[in-house]
């Protein structure tokens, strides 16, 4: 039988939405994308979701207590409760700045979790 979804792909602002039916072979019949990387989303999106994960992780001697975070490049969509189970353990030390890797290796994904703001030591 012939799995289908129709995803919006979201590789560039055009938003197209693309149909993928997964045939009884294994192969994968793709429509309404404009380019290839239409194709490669939709396939990703029926094999093996992905998702950018946005959420804060605890500041010591912060000026604030959180920091916001997010998840470079995107996790597999069903770590995320065990991601967000991990990421509730962590707490990093102020000062910290926008960009800066605060996990390696999420989950042993490869993925890193990144600062999205800076936090300064309290005084
Ligand atoms: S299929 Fe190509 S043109 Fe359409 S949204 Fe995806 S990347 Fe953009």
């Amino acid at each position: 039988m012939s799995e289908k979804i129709t995803v919006v792909c979201t590789s560039c602002p055009l938003g197209c939405r693309v149909n993928i039916t997964k045939k009884p072979d294994g192969s994968f019949a793709v429509s309404g994308n404009k380019c290839h990387r239409g194709y490669d989303f939709a396939v990703e999106e029926m094999t093996n979701p992905k998702r950018v994960l946005t959420t804060s992780i605890r500041v010591i001697k912060g000026k604030l207590p959180l920091v916001s975070v997010k998840t470079v490049p995107r996790i597999p969509k069903n770590l995320i409760p065990a991601a967000m189970k991990e990421i509730k353990k962590i707490k990093v030390e102020a000062p910290v700045r926008t960009g800066d890797v605060l996990v390696k290796d999420l989950l042993g994904t490869g993925v890193n979790l990144v600062a999205t703001r800076s936090v300064e030591k309290e005084e």
